[in-house]
């Protein structure tokens, strides 16, 4: 099966929810288990809080896009921002590391992205944006079929 969606919202942390209650509706035409579905929530949670805290910083006005791709037993998780970007992405990606210490950002964000997915890109480009795309193998742990 192939399919593809794409919606764009408002960098609000209300649109939090809204992005990963609509990528997991998505993904319900790949009939992915409850465990399979808790990752690709909490992943898209993830990348959509960073889009909006660290990449707008918290500027509610701007766009985060976000664009979804069934290919085979493949969900993809693309989301996007246009904001301030990374100068350094391995950096970033380190477990722990965040520029928001002393908040309740831990710095794990990357790290549960990574943990709960099969796949992780992460693109960015200072001043300009950045773009992570994931990727959830749905099926490969179910015993039933
Ligand atoms: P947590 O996710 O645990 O609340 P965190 O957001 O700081 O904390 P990560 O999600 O792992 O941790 O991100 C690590 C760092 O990468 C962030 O502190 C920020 O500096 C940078 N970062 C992540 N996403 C973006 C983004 N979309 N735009 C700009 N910088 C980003
Ligand atoms: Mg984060």
């Amino acid at each position: 099966m192939q399919n593809h969606m794409e919606v764009t919202f408002d960098s609000i942390s209300q649109n939090e929810s809204f992005a990963r209650a609509v990528a997991a509706a998505f993904a319900m035409q790949l009939n992915p288990t409850l465990a399979e579905m808790s990752d690709i929530r909490t992943a898209v949670s993830e990348a959509v809080t960073n889009a909006i805290v660290h990449g707008y910083g918290n500027n509610g006005e701007k766009t985060v896009f976000m664009s979804c791709d069934i290919r085979g037993n493949d969900f993809e998780i693309t989301v996007q921002d246009e904001g301030k970007g990374m100068e350094n992405v391995s950096l970033a990606m380190q477990p722990f590391y965040t520029t928001m210490p002393g908040t309740e950002r831990s710095g794990m964000g990357f790290s549960v992205m990574e943990a709960f997915m099969d796949g992780l890109t992460v693109e960015s480009i200072p001043g300009k944006g950045t773009k992570v795309v994931m990727i959830k193998r749905i099926g490969s742990v179910r015993d039933d079929e």
